[in-house]
């Protein structure tokens, strides 16, 4: 995986649940982030925000009626 500035990352392991934030990008690796700890680091933010603006686009529309033509 490849490290990008800005990108945040946390620990996996509930009870850790420690945070990183990249400050400056990798070149190209094979491995995933790790904690301290021995967890799995995974980003947090990017993805879930992405999904939930989708969803909350289709639980909006049929409020506005668009769905006229069915
Ligand atoms: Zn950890």
């Amino acid at each position: 995986m490849i490290l990008q500035k800005g990108q945040r990352y946390r620990c996996q392991n509930r009870e850790c649940a420690a945070e990183i934030e990249v400050t400056k990008g990798s070149i190209e690796g094979e491995f995933n982030v790790r904690c301290c700890c021995g967890s799995e680091m995974k980003k947090p933010y990017n993805q879930p925000v992405l999904t939930n603006r989708g969803a909350d686009r289709e639980v909006l529309a049929p409020l506005f009626g668009t769905r006229v033509g069915a």
